[in-house]
């Protein structure tokens, strides 16, 4: 059995139905998804989604792209559900840098109280911007506040993989993993233990191979368990007994 532990499929654009999703996920061996929210409005539609599909569960948060808008609702959703199980995505994003800088990290500060304050996991989206999440994130652990979570989509060094790892935190593997060609990045893929691994398709986007081109779905994580099970030469029962541990555990599904 496999975990997807990242994916938009609850977005009203996404234009595979659920009945396909769901169907196609079971041949492959996914149980279970988690859909996660962006904005305030996704983070309704994700927790409607949870309600409503036994097999989904919901995170809610708003993604630095939105910082700009505010936190809104998200307070409110949280006291408010049971069916959530994190909070995100969450982060930096300086790539494409849709709010300002300080925007984000004051947007990300107010989320990460609301986790700790819950005691819910975190799903971090940061891209471009580790030299400015570390210091932030850092602050709440010297309070002697803990912080739960994975670092999505993982993307970037082998130093900040190690930092990721030093501090407790998941490395979410997508469909990335399959078609990166930089030996450093593979290199991280073989290497982060695996208690430390969940596997994410972050469906649409990121497709896997060998379906590069179609849009992605949460069956296609058994892409990403068989590619990570060649890459580290072991079995898929093992990548998917590992990973499939750790998203329960993290995310008390
Ligand atoms: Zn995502």
């Amino acid at each position: 059995m496999l975990i997807d532990t990242h994916c938009h499929i609850h977005e009203p654009d996404y234009p595979i139905s659920f009945d396909e999703v769901n169907s196609n996920s079971t041949k492959a061996g996914v149980e279970k998804m988690i859909c996660v929210g962006t904005s305030v409005e996704s983070s309704r539609l994700a927790i409607d989604f949870a309600n409503k599909y036994d097999n989904t569960y919901a995170a809610i948060g708003v993604h630095p792209h939105d910082a700009k808008d505010g936190c809104g609702d998200i307070r409110k959703l949280l006291s408010n559900n049971s069916s959530v199980v994190a909070v995100g995505e969450i982060g930096l994003d300086y790539y494409y840098e849709y709010s300002p800088r300080d925007v984000q990290k004051a947007v990300l500060r107010q989320q990460i109280q609301m986790a700790i304050g819950k005691d819910l996991p975190i799903i971090f989206h940061v891209r471009e911007a580790f030299d400015d999440f570390w210091p932030i994130f850092d602050s709440y652990v010297s309070n002697g506040q803990r912080i739960r979570g994975v670092m999505h989509c993982f993307t970037d060094n082998a130093e900040n993989a190690k930092k990721c790892l030093e501090r407790g935190l998941y490395i979410g593997v997508g469909g990335f993993s399959t078609f990166v060609k930089d030996e450093e990045q593979k290199n991280i893929f073989k290497d982060i233990p695996l208690a430390k691994v969940l596997l994410e398709t972050d469906a649409p986007f990121l497709t896997p191979v060998p379906f590069r081109g179609k849009i992605n779905q949460p069956a296609f994580v058994r892409e990403i368990a068989v590619y990570l099970a060649n890459l580290r030469r072991v079995s898929l029962e093992e990548i998917s007994v590992a990973t499939t541990a750790n998203a329960r555990s993290l995310f008390n599904i």
